[in-house]
């Protein structure tokens, strides 16, 4: 486990905001060039490599997949190395995020195909990809060509917290909403009967825009509201931007036929105002049945690396709603990480053990036979 740490201490010095992931891209592609394994980047800036099968008798490639870019504050990390009853911890000296979502999971995937080609392991052809721009809606995967993916039967994505085990089947779909209010500027004091309050547009919107869980499926929230001038004026735009996501496409679409219908009303209810609406689809609903062999197979590994499989649906999304709406089905996994996005946000090398061990076991199930 020591090569994984080493990898994983090294990744995490690398900056890789989204958007500039060159030096991480570059770091992989050394890597890979020491094993000679090849590799080509796509226009997305995408990192693909191909990893030829062992003792497998099919053609069928398995995909492993992370993302190379990290959330901000993700500059200068400097990893602290802990000991904790028995256990080694990575954290961040908490200026910064640590940014084990993902370089977490990247280094399992990386070290563990390594220790598979050193050790002659039983393996399926592997193809690898390491995704760009994950963190800004999956701008990455969504420039990955269809042809990259021709031949791949199942993909194993390390990109989720939780215990080893939890193998993600389900995620929802989710729509941006932007709702730009538009009124009329006056004096607030001298002419207001001439003015169209902005604010209050959006606030009588607001009130007819449900959120939090709407349903077992569902959740939606108004997420910034920005608008306004001064105190004296009367203010003549304000936008608010929310999303909704559901595991139902058809209540999502339901949910926005009463939005339109209530901010028609309420313009309405306002004459001069008016309100432009913008829907930005960020990401389709995925489901892998539990029954799918590939989904099968991951089980069994998880049950042969002594784990305890546990399926689940998420409600956050990640690069598997892209690449399964492509019609490439796969699963989520863990890649170790705890409380990600935050400046708390550690690993503990107990459970990326158990993830190589989890990763190592995927290979050889998939050897087996294809999907
Ligand atoms: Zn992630």
């Amino acid at each position: 486990m020591n090569a994984v740490l080493q990898t994983f201490l090294e990744m995490v010095r690398i900056d890789s905001p989204s958007g500039e992931e060159e030096a991480m891209r570059l770091y992989l592609e050394k890597r890979l060039s020491e094993h000679l394994i090849p590799f080509k980047v796509d226009k997305g800036g995408n990192l693909i490599a191909d990893v030829p099968g062992n003792q497998c008798s099919h053609t069928n490639w398995l995909m492993l997949s992370g993302h190379m870019d990290v959330v901000p504050p993700c500059l200068g990390v400097k990893p602290v190395v802990t000991q904790e009853d028995g256990d080694t911890i990575i954290t961040s000296d908490n200026t910064t995020v640590l940014g084990a979502d993902d370089k977490a999971g990247l280094a399992l995937i990386l070290e563990m195909v390594i220790h598979s080609l050193n050790s002659d392991l039983p393996r399926p052809p592997i193809r690898l990809l390491f995704t760009t721009r994950e963190e800004i809606s999956l701008l990455g995967a969504k420039d990955v060509e269809p042809e990259d993916l021709k031949g791949v039967g199942f993909s194993v994505i390390l990109d989720h917290t939780g215990d080893q085990g939890t193998i993600i089947h389900q995620a929802p779909a989710l729509i941006e909403i932007q709702i730009e209010c538009i009124g009329k500027a006056v004096h607030a004091g001298i002419q207001p009967e001439d003015g169209i309050n902005a604010i209050t547009l959006a606030s009588r919107i607001i009130n007819r825009f449900p959120v939090g869980r709407l349903d077992p499926d569902t959740t939606a929230n108004i997420g910034t509201i920005e608008g306004g001038r001064a105190i004296n004026v009367v203010p003549d735009r304000v936008k608010l931007i929310g999303e909704i996501r559901s595991h139902n496409p058809a209540i999502i679409t339901q949910e926005l036929d009463k939005l339109r219908q209530a901010i028609a009303e309420e313009m309405k209810a306002m004459p001069g105002s008016s309100v432009e609406l913008k829907l930005i689809d960020q990401f389709p609903a995925y489901r892998v049945e539990p029954d799918h062999p590939g989904v099968q197979k991951v089980v069994e590994a998880a049950r042969q690396a002594g784990l305890t499989p546990n399926l689940i649906r998420t409600n956050g999304g990640s690069d598997n709603n892209i690449f399964v709406n492509q019609g490439i089905p796969g699963v989520v996994l863990s890649a170790c990480y705890i409380d990600p996005h935050s400046r708390q946000e550690r690993v503990r090398m107990s459970e990326m053990t158990q993830g190589a061990r989890f990763l190592l076991s995927i290979m050889e199930q998939f050897a087996h036979d294809s999907v």
